[in-house]
């Protein structure tokens, strides 16, 4: 059988409205009666009762504590202006009545795709300008432009840009087997596929292969693009790929994960079909789980 592999943090509304974010049209779309917002502090969404992102309009936002960059325009809805306000909840100014702030992990199972998108999207973006309110160049303070979709130093002009960091994750098969690794800090018996960020002046492929023999000492070959998610912890994109291990023998850096292990596809399929608890696999809302069903239905 083959899924649909459902990308948790996928599937936000695709317009961002990136020619429209003049001052007046922001100013606009704010006054918008169909506007909407979404609220976040600490990286956390509020939800709102019925368990969907909870939404005011932007001026419902009034006299409350807004941390820097101010509103920020994620763009079009179903037409319809979306903006992020990251909000500082505290004693002083506490949440109000209808405003719950979760963990984006623990509620990742039970959002609606578009909504685990949208927060995602504005957390990755708060993250980012929690972390560049200063000029890498000069030092100076930056300014949000734009509805927040980049910042640019006073001083010396220099623009700065949301940045996505890539990592590769990757299968690593050989024959009917997958080879998968665990962290040192995982749950116990937990194991999932291999992971590594890329780095300057190499391709995806050839990111796969380093981290692969860095990891493990096996040598891969074929490697491949399977699909691909967007992580907001904070801001990567997490690229899921294949390959064909030219060896089995494993050579384990401790310093990079704890261990790794060849898996047969009989023992992955009974673990994803419950009827083994031979290993934990990935949850749901990550990439490497997806990986992992399409690895299965590969065998027809
Ligand atoms: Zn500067």
């Amino acid at each position: 059988m083959t899924h649909d592999y459902n990308i948790a943090f996928a599937g936000g509304p695709f317009d961002h409205a990136e020619t429209r974010r003049d001052v007046a049209t922001l100013q606009t779309y704010l006054k918008n009666k169909n506007a909407t917002a979404i609220l976040m502090t600490d990286g956390k969404p509020a939800i709102a009762p019925d368990g969907a992102l909870f939404r005011v309009h932007p001026s419902a936002m009034k006299g409350r504590n807004i941390f820097d960059p101010g509103p920020v325009f994620l763009g079009m809805d179903s037409k319809k202006p979306l903006f992020a306000f990251n909000v500082k909840v505290d004693i002083q100014s506490p949440a109000r009545p209808g405003e719950a702030f979760e963990n984006l992990r623990g509620i990742a199972g039970r959002l609606s795709a578009k909504d685990l998108a949208i927060a995602g999207r504005a957390k990755s973006l708060f993250d980012w300008h929690k972390t560049h309110s200063f000029c890498a160049q000069c030092g100076k303070k930056t300014m949000a432009y734009e509805g927040g979709v980049k910042r640019i130093c006073p001083e010396c002009q220099q623009e700065h840009f949301p940045r996505v960091n890539p990592v590769v994750i990757m299968l690593v098969e050989h024959g009917d087997q997958v080879l998968l690794g665990r962290g040192a800090t995982w749950p116990e018996g937990a194991y999932s596929a291999l992971a590594g960020f890329v780095s300057p002046g190499e391709t995806m492929e050839e990111a796969v292969r380093r981290e692969v023999w860095e990891e493990t000492g096996v040598n891969i070959s074929d490697a491949r693009y399977v699909m691909s998610q967007p992580w907001p912890f904070p801001s990567q994109i997490m690229v899921g790929m294949t390959c064909r291990a030219e060896n089995k023998k494993l050579t384990i850096n401790t310093k990079e994960i704890e261990t790794a292990r060849w898996f047969d596809r009989k023992t992955v399929r009974a673990v994803f079909d419950k009827t083994s608890e031979e290993f934990l696999i990935p949850p749901r809302y990550a990439i490497a789980h997806q990986l992992l069903r399409w690895w299965l239905d590969q065998d027809g």
